[in-house]
């Protein structure tokens, strides 16, 4: 008898131990990451990582919205193609998968911390990544603060929705304001989606002109693609200008004047900002003197260990000097490898996976149209990179992608 209750008594011990033990490696394993903004690579890390992971570990996207807005879709918003609501989601629309959302603007990370102030407290962490994209500048050139009609925010793309179709008619120039913009095919997309948009109405009094302060548009597709845009801008009526860096702009008398001299009248100006990184970044300590958050390029991860950035606010650099372009594709794709990284990671195993450097364009040419630009990145680019003839097919691979986008994922 006296020997069947100590039998019992260390089967109890046991069972005490074993649950303690079991309890506290859960607790230890359940990991915090926080994602900061809720763009192209916010939204698909915080996805991806919710599809790798269990759901002890908790997931916080961070946005200073309540919604997000496409920004691959606001110049079809300019020309009427869209409506704010198509291209608009809630933030709430991803709390269904677990993932929790705090809506905050943030205000500083510190990494020796392991932690982020927001305007409404301070979030802890296991794991962060940084997507707040970047900022635009109007700042730089003189005057230029004063005119701005552009697309590359949902409010100005709104605000010259209502322009372009009562403009009257004259010259519409889109000036490319720096070496540092983002997405750098926007304004030859919106120099042929404006040229097809007044073409189709009838209206033949309007000149579109883009000004650049590249040798050759989008030089980083290699000269003979470069070439090609040139020809494609030319067949569609519109005049472009390389080497030409603005310099200041004339509001009173609508004149731009060049670092070559070159002084020009317009009647609708359409600025590409110079793009700059978060001043919130330089804090961190995670930055270099560019402002841009410094990454291994094929794992996005930052000087710190537990710290990834991607999409626009980092800044990836190629053998021969020229750097990544800002643009939702990498953003996206940078997004996949770094939840499936950290996942992997948190989950304890060595499967690891790295960024190729595979990316895409589409330009619209108009006429339901649009050209292609593929292929990796990361190698020679002027070999790597085919770009397709327009046709339709692109510009319908265009619209589904989008459409496909914002199902995927919100
Ligand atoms: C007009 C236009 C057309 C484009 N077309 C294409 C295209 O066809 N194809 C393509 O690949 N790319 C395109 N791009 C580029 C693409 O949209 C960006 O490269 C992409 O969105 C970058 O993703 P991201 O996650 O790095 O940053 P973003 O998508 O910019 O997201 C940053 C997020 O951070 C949030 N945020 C910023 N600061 C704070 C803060 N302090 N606190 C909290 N939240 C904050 C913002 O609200 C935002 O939600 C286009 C861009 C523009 C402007």
């Amino acid at each position: 008898m006296l020997n069947h209750t100590k039998v019992f008594i260390k089967n109890q011990i046991i069972r005490f131990l074993q649950s303690y033990f079991v309890d506290s490696i859960n607790i230890m394993a359940q990991k915090t990451i926080v994602i900061l903004g809720g763009g192209i690579g916010g939204i698909v890390t915080a996805r991806e990582l919710r599809k790798h992971l269990g759901t002890q570990h908790r997931i916080i996207l961070v946005d200073k919205n309540a919604y997000h807005t496409f920004q691959p879709s606001y110049l079809w918003l300019v020309v009427g193609w869209r409506t704010h609501a198509a291209i608009t989601k809630p933030y709430s629309a991803i709390e269904k998968y677990g993932i929790e959302i705090f809506q905050a603007a943030v205000q500083n990370i510190y990494p020796e911390h392991r932690k982020v102030e927001t305007e409404n407290g301070t979030l802890k962490y296991d794991y962060l990544v940084i997507a707040l994209g970047a900022d635009s500048d109007s700042q730089i050139i003189p005057g230029l603060d004063n005119t701005v009609n552009s697309f590359y925010t949902f409010e100005e793309a709104v605000e010259l929705s209502k322009i372009i179709p009562v403009f009257s008619g004259g010259t519409i120039a889109i000036v490319v304001t720096s070496d540092n913009y983002k997405y750098p095919p926007a304004p030859y997309d919106a120099g042929f989606l404006l040229a097809s948009f007044y073409a189709k109405r009838g209206i033949t009094n309007v000149k579109i002109k883009i000004y650049t302060p590249e040798k050759q548009p989008l030089e980083f597709i290699g000269p003979e693609n470069s070439h090609t845009l040139e020809m494609l801008l030319k067949t569609h009526g519109i005049e472009l200008f390389t080497d030409h860096k603005l310099t200041t702009v004339e509001s009173s008398t609508k004149t731009l004047t060049f670092a070559n001299s070159i002084k020009t009248n317009y009647d609708l100006l359409i600025t590409i900002p110079a793009c700059s990184p978060l001043k919130l970044l330089t804090n961190s300590k995670l930055t270099t003197n560019s402002g841009w958050i410094e990454v291994d390029k094929y794992n996005m991860r930052t000087s710190d260990q537990n710290i990834y950035a991607l999409g626009d606010n980092t800044r990836i650099e190629f053998d021969r000097g020229i750097l990544l372009p800002k643009a939702g594709i990498f953003a996206n794709n940078q997004a996949e490898i770094v939840a499936y990284n950290i996942a992997h990671e948190i989950m304890g195993n060595t499967q690891r996976k790295a960024f190729s450097g595979y990316g895409f364009f589409f330009i619209e040419t108009g006429n339901s149209r649009a050209v292609n630009i593929h292929g990796n990145f990361f190698t020679k680019q002027s070999q790597s990179l085919t770009m397709n003839e327009p046709n339709v097919t692109f510009h319908w691979g265009k619209v589904v992608l989008e459409r496909y986008w914002l199902w995927r994922w919100l």
